[in-house]
């Protein structure tokens, strides 16, 4: 079966044929995955940029961890009917260290992950464990089921934000986990959402098509001037980043209310300079979200099926698996938002 797997410790993807996917151990179940989305983070790891030298060890592996498709074969002790719709949730926990053993099973030191330490979802089929999949509800098709892992690590971070009603919020960096954290923001009753990003043109226009529209572009005046003009001279209340580029998360505490929190959920290839003192006198609280907790999933779920097509114009680009590579350059260029692969 064609499969898109990083094969070495460098630059690029590989499109090629592998073996098909195993039969199921009895905990196991086989997916036939009908849509894979590209994540931020499979770019990171076909550039081969700073802090994927986890993935070694695992190599080669099939990668893709945002999916969605059918069970067509699962193991007596599943927990999955064959025919069910799933979403896979991509973190395995080992179920035996420390944290697992007092059920904090999220903080598990030898957790592996489908997509980038084992064999994901850029391919037809894919033999997980049962455990990892999550029955889709029945408004929601598997195309929308494939974005539930980015839309989770966006809820998460709204969660650790504590956005609240009338809140006015600032979301930094207009890509798919900025969407997701502008919609679950406005899911939570922020009142005014506030979109910045950097000349990020078809970004914007999915902010756009999503509902969004107090946009700041950057690139056109600082970020401080933006926010002022926009919401008449005040600090906003909630500044959620989602941007990978460090300079931003000093740019947004500058907007940031007395005693409001920033919530960091880009993943940042370098270190931050921080003027503590300014941080200390404005109280200001600085947290980090990364991925998403188990209850989580429950709540995005919930809230994709009331309202399923609210959600689709996140997806900007389909296209086969066998064109994967221009996915994947899409991306890489920012002239694409979500790419969705069709195994
Ligand atoms: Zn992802
Ligand atoms: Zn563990």
């Amino acid at each position: 079966m064609l499969t898109l797997r990083k094969t070495s410790a460098g630059f690029g993807l590989n499109l090629g044929a592998i073996d098909e996917a195993p039969s199921p151990a009895a905990r196991e179940v086989t997916v036939e995955v009908e849509f894979a989305g590209i994540c931020g983070s499979d770019v990171h790891a076909y550039e081969w940029t700073e802090g994927y030298g986890f993935m070694v060890p695992h190599l080669p592996i099939v990668m893709g961890h945002e999916f969605a498709g059918r069970v067509v074969k699962a193991g007596a002790a599943a927990g999955v009917k064959e025919g069910t719709r799933v979403t896979v949730m991509p973190g395995i926990d080992c179920g035996v260290c420390p944290n697992c053993a007092r059920g904090d099973s999220r903080n598990c030191q030898n957790r592996a992950s489908i997509g980038l330490t084992r064999n994901g979802g850029f391919s037809r089929f894919v033999t997980i464990p049962g455990a990892n999949c999550l029955p889709l509800p029945e408004t929601v098709d598997t195309e929308l089921g494939a974005l539930t892992e980015p839309l989770g690590v966006g809820c998460e971070a709204v969660l650790t934000g504590e956005v609240g009603l009338g809140d006015t919020v600032l979301v930094m960096g207009p890509g798919t986990i900025g969407q997701a954290i502008a919609l679950f923001a406005r899911a939570a009753g922020a009142t005014r959402v506030l979109i910045a990003g950097k000349a990020d043109g078809p970004r914007f226009d999915v902010m756009r098509d999503l509902g969004f529209t107090d946009i700041l572009d950057v690139a056109e005046a600082p970020l401080r001037d933006l926010v002022m003009a926009a919401t008449g001279g005040r600090a906003v209340d909630v500044v959620l980043e989602a941007t990978g580029y460090p300079p931003s998360v000093t740019d947004g505490l500058g907007v940031l209310r007395k005693s409001g929190v920033l919530v960091v959920a880009g993943i940042h290839p370098g270190p931050l300079t921080l003027p503590l003192t300014d941080f200390v006198r404005a109280r200001h609280q600085l947290r980090a979200t990364h991925g998403c907790a188990r209850p989580t999933w429950d709540k995005v779920l919930g809230l994709m099926a009331r309202e399923p097509e609210s959600i689709r114009p996140m997806i900007s680009h389909r296209l086969p698996l066998a064109r994967g590579i221009e996915g994947f350059e899409l991306a890489r260029q920012r002239a694409a938002s979500k790419v969705m692969l069709r195994p």
